[in-house]
């Protein structure tokens, strides 16, 4: 009884905590007042649906299409979503897997929650909550360099938003939900393996420190959804899946596109004002709100693809659709992380010009901005126009300094200087050359003293610096690299070994790792996306059952051949 009463007076101070100052407070204290009381005891978490609800819904004022029937139409007007319900799943439901620390921390959710049949309804969408305003959001894009028109969101439905204890504001959405009006000629469904990818990867690069939209559970059912994966002429019936993803938004550069494209500026300027006001509120009464806005997102973007380069990761499909006006990555599809480095290194296997390749990121982005650029040109007078092109001509010394400064801190250095670029380009170039792992060079610069690093004999266990080591520069790189720590006052081997290992991780999102859990998971076996899951929330920490799948080993030979598609 006393403990009961203790843990509530406990429960109610860190709830309190939460909801009014959670930002000013060390994120660990209330975690750690959590941690004493233990989680699952907070009337914080919901432990059912019926007890949660969704907040009042303000993207509801934005103006809504008039047609309410849902059938797919090629041109909405005047629109920025349509009320469309989730279509329902027919048959048997199976729960994949829950981010325990999505619906904990943003949602307000005990993961216990999950084992209520409501709750796996609710994510195959069969039970939307009365406090749910579904909508599904009118955009269009610039794929693959050409303007495509109205776009979607064809599988994808907003359930409403969720301000949660800590006042964060959060969108839901299931991807996977039924065909919507921006269905076009696809089904609305998503299949396991591109749900599975999706759901993995967002939460990996959450744990990576990157910028990301989250996923907080998945299920999966037994409607076919048929699926040319490889776009050979040979369509097969796999099951529909259906993910619920978080993001403080989900507007993307695409949402402006098509507004402007139709000349519906009347339409763009009450969107512009609500995204600045909602998701830029400092800028709301700023004069110059729209090239503030403008270069908020520009610099975010760029920032974004240098956290993208230096994980190694390319999305695969960096259609101005695809990109987030919060700087955050979005739709995960046929993405990657480099394994042997190849700086062209494309995933997605239709992508055959290589126009999202890996190394062509930050130009990819640059030019998307311009799209978003011209969007906004209608809302902008002519001085207005000319500082947002001081900004895009500002973006190339920007990138340069910043991906210099990341990179720099990959090597355990801390202040970076204009001639690192040498270190940095030469460093990749062999990388290049000797097909080394991107993931485990880096790392493994942590595991070893530079006095140390060229003798042979002692790089036994580091399988892609021993790679490295065998090219006809790597003497003089780590020659460049011991003058260049010397520079760097009070730099010891320790220290420096220290921070290569807290900032490159040892795990990362192999394709070859995904495959073998979507695998087990087309058999109804999914330990082992929770088991990935598990592990990639802590890609900096040597773990022991990811060191026993090999997790941090040279790919296996037969993942060398797998190939992603757009297909999903
Ligand atoms: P993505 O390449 O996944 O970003 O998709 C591009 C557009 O196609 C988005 O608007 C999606 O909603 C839409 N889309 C992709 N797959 C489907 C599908 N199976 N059914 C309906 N729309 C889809
Ligand atoms: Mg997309």
């Amino acid at each position: 009884m006393k403990i009961l009463l203790c843990s509530t007076i406990l429960c109610v101070v860190a709830t309190s905590i939460t909801c009014d100052t959670c930002d000013k407070w060390p994120k660990n204290y209330t975690h750690l007042v959590m941690d004493i009381i233990g989680r699952d005891t907070c009337p914080r978490l919901k432990r059912s649906l019926s007890e949660w609800q969704f907040s009042c819904s303000k993207l509801k004022q934005l103006p809504i299409d008039e047609i309410k029937e849902n059938y797919v139409r090629g041109n909405v007007e005047n629109a920025v979503f349509s009320e469309v319900s989730p279509v329902p799943l027919k048959t048997k439901l199976r729960l994949v897997s829950i981010s325990r620390d999505a619906l904990t921390d943003i949602l307000d959710m005990d993961p216990e929650i999950s084992d209520t049949e409501e709750f796996i309804q609710f994510i195959a969408g069969n039970k939307v909550l009365d406090s749910s305003t579904p909508l599904a959001h009118r955009y269009g894009g610039y794929q693959f360099g050409l303007w495509a028109y109205q776009l979607g969101d064809g599988r994808a439905v907003s359930l409403g938003e969720y301000v949660n204890s800590k006042g964060q504001h959060w969108e839901l959405q299931l991807k996977g939900s039924g065909r919507t009006p921006y269905s076009r000629f696809g089904d609305g469904r998503a299949v396991l393996r591109s749900s599975v990818r999706e759901f993995l990867c967002s939460e990996a690069m959450y744990y990576l420190g990157i910028p990301t939209s989250r996923a907080a559970a998945l299920v999966v059912s037994e409607d076919p959804v048929v699926r040319d994966q490889f776009y050979k002429g040979y369509p097969k019936a796999e099951r529909a899946a259906v993910v619920l993803r978080l993001a403080p938004s989900w507007f993307r550069f695409g949402s402006l596109e098509i507004l402007t494209e139709n000349g519906e500026l009347a339409t763009l300027k009450v969107l512009v004002d609500y995204i600045i006001q909602e998701y830029f509120p400092d800028l709301k009464d700023d004069k110059n709100k729209y090239v503030q806005m403008f270069s908020d997102i520009a610099y975010k973007s760029m920032d974004l693809a240098i956290h993208w380069d230096t994980v190694g990761f390319a999305h695969g499909v960096l259609n101005t659709d695809n990109m987030s006006l919060l700087g955050i990555t979005i739709d995960y599809g046929p993405f990657g992380f480099v394994e042997t480095y190849d700086p062209l290194f494309v995933p997605n296997s239709s992508d055959d010009e290589k126009r999202y390749a890996l190394c062509k990121q930050l130009e990819i982005v640059r030019w998307n901005l311009e799209k978003l650029a011209h969007a906004l040109s209608p809302l902008l007078n002519n001085d207005e126009r000319s500082q947002i092109l001081d900004v895009m001509n500002s973006l190339s010394s920007y990138s340069t300094q910043k991906r210099r400064q990341a990179f720099v801190r990959k090597l355990g250095l801390q202040q970076p200087e204009d001639s690192d670029d040498e270190l940095i380009t030469l460093l990749l170039q062999i990388m290049a050359e000797t097909r080394a792992d991107f993931t485990m060079t880096f790392r493994q610069f942590g595991e070893i003293d530079l006095t140390d690093i060229t003798d042979k004999s002692k790089l036994d266990t580091l399988w892609s610096l021993e790679k490295l080591s065998g090219h006809r520069l790597f003497e003089d790189f780590i020659e460049l690299y011991r003058n260049r720590v010397k520079k760097e006052k009070g730099l010891t081997e320790e220290v420096r070994k220290e921070r290569i290992l807290k900032f490159n991780p040892r795990y990362v999102l192999r394709n070859w790792m995904a495959q073998v859990a979507i695998e087990r998971a087309e058999d109804n076996d999914f330990t082992e996306v929770q088991m990935l899951h598990e592990i990639l929330k802590n890609p900096f920490t040597v773990q022991e059952e990811a060191e026993k799948r090999k997790f941090a080993d040279p790919p296996p030979e037969w993942s060398l051949f797998l190939r992603v598609s757009c297909s999903s």
